[in-house]
């Protein structure tokens, strides 16, 4: 065996251990599939065994045992991340923080949750006790846990009016628990959140996250159709700008998508419009359309307010026809669909969009549009989809990109600086130093941790040693 799994039984006889095949099997994936590189790349990823600590306490427990032997450790919320961050590549112990799930206090402004919690279910205590929500989540707000966004995910719906994850004020502080003989409980606020924060859990495991709330609103969901391409990304970005309509989701997703792959909607939506998604707080719906209706050409196909309840039974929440939930319907509807992820920097975003989609031909690049404040400025994000054919041309795709203007935060690689901005972060390598001294935290996910030197202009791709190992 690779490693004492018996001791660590042996020294862990209070904490729920799972070691069925199936389950551990299970529990180490997450949507990797997605990309057909991770795909082929991770499948054969699995840990030893699943520990699912129901406290804290329980969590410095196992880790200081998993030190003491020499254990990896995979933290884990609900394993929805797309590029494989919760898969242990060396084995060991994957860390299942679900049962860490209450909220702990809610305030004006604040909520203070462990980091299992669902996202929904944070708000379903938030809106009832006082009017709140979280002010972005993933697409996956159903089922993704809050500490999992934290550590893997970037922003989301509500990204149109508080920007990213990132950005300073919407992650208040987080506990963290640290990978040592003795494991510390350490409060990080202020910029120290970047410290583990989008880290993968390379770093620390967190278990509590203090988050901003928004006020709560009754949101009514639209799809507004246009015939042009340009002119729904210019009404989009139109509409985002508009400070007075609160607004939590804007997409723009290039026809036929909408009609081929938006199934529960499709009897709405005629195969050549194009469509921009839409979010809007019941307050401002009429100003909105007020809005709307100064745009030549746009339709309103779909408009949630407008229905009888048995018209809209079975029908998603538009937010699930967004984010990376517009990946995966396009992905059943055709697998050989993956996709890319595209800054388009402001303010040239429609110049690049119009350039980059003119250069693809719709065949093979189809046009998929977020819309996000970023630093006060409306601009877009792109996950558009793309017509699979071989790795290679799928490399060359994403350099095309980048050589034209547009940064790719690469989807099908599973460390954290290929999928971001292909350079250490000195915070994040500096604090894995200080809280991961034997480098046991999802090991392999931080090149500048087993390499420092490593060139990441060379155009290769990082190909962690603990993985190639175990074939
Ligand atoms: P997991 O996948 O379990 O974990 C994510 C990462 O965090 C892993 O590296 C894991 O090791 C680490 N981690 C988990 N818990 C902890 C912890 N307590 N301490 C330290 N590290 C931890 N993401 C977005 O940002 N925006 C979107 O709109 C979006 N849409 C999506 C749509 C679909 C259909 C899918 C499949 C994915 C989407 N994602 C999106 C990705 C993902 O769903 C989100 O980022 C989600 O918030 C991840 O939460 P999780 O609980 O599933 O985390």
């Amino acid at each position: 065996a690779r490693y004492d799994i018996d001791g660590l039984k042996a020294r862990l006889p209070g904490v729920r251990i799972e070691d069925n095949p199936a389950l551990v099997r299970q529990k180490s994936r997450d949507f990797f599939w997605y990309s057909p590189r991770l795909k082929r790349e991770l499948d054969g990823v699995t840990g030893d065994v699943v520990a699912v600590p129901a406290s804290e306490a329980e969590v410095i427990e196992i880790l200081k045992a998993a030190y003491a032997l020499g254990i990896p450790v995979t933290p884990r919320g609900t394993g929805t991340g797309n590029y494989g961050q919760a898969m242990p590549l060396s084995g060991g112990i994957v860390l299942d923080l679900s049962r860490m799930n209450a909220v702990k206090e809610i305030t004006p402004g604040k909520v203070v949750a462990e980091p299992g919690a669902i996202l929904a279910k944070i708000d379903r205590q938030t809106r009832p006790h006082s009017g709140q929500e979280i002010r972005m989540h993933p697409s996956t707000y159903a089922t993704a846990s809050i500490g999992g966004f934290v550590a893997g995910g970037s922003g989301g719906v509500g990204s149109i009016r508080w920007g990213g994850l990132r950005d300073a004020g919407n992650v208040i502080s987080l506990k963290v628990v640290t990978m040592e003989e003795s494991p510390r409980v350490l409060t990080l606020a202020g910029d120290d959140i970047h410290k583990v924060s989008h880290a993968y859990g390379t770093n620390g495991i967190i278990t509590e996250v203090a988050m901003a709330l928004g006020p709560a609103y009754d949101w009514i969901d639209l799809l507004v159709g246009f015939a042009d391409f340009g002119a729904a990304a210019a009404y989009a970005n139109a509409l985002g700008e508009q400070d007075g309509l609160l607004l939590k989701e804007v997409a723009v997703v290039a026809a036929p998508v909408p009609h081929d792959t938006f199934l529960r909607h499709q009897r709405f939506l005629p195969r050549d419009r194009h469509v921009v998604i839409v979010m809007v707080a019941t307050h401002a719906l009429d100003a909105m359309l007020a809005f709307t209706g100064r745009f030549r050409g746009a339709e309103i196909p779909f408009r949630q307010d407008a229905l009888a309840p048995e018209d809209l039974r079975g029908l998603p929440p538009v937010y699930e026809l967004a984010w990376n939930h517009t990946t995966l319907r396009a992905l059943r509807a055709d697998p050989a669909i993956t996709y890319l992820q595209v800054l388009y920097p402001f303010p040239d975003q429609f110049a690049l969009v119009e350039r980059l989609h003119a250069r693809f031909g719709a065949d093979e690049v189809k046009a998929h549009l977020e819309f996000v404040r970023f630093d006060g400025k409306i601009t877009c994000f792109g996950l558009p989809l793309v017509r699979f054919t071989t790795e290679d041309r799928l490399e060359e795709i994403m350099r095309i990109h980048e050589d034209m203007g547009a940064p790719i935060f690469n989807p099908h690689r599973y460390t954290l600086e290929e999928g971001g901005m292909k350079q250490t972060d000195a915070v994040q390598l500096a604090f894995k130093r200080e809280a991961d001294p034997r480098g046991l935290l999802n090991p392999g996910k931080m090149i500048a941790w087993d390499d420092p030197d490593y060139d990441y202009a060379s155009g290769k791709t990082y190909l962690f040693p603990g993985l190639a190992a175990r074939d």
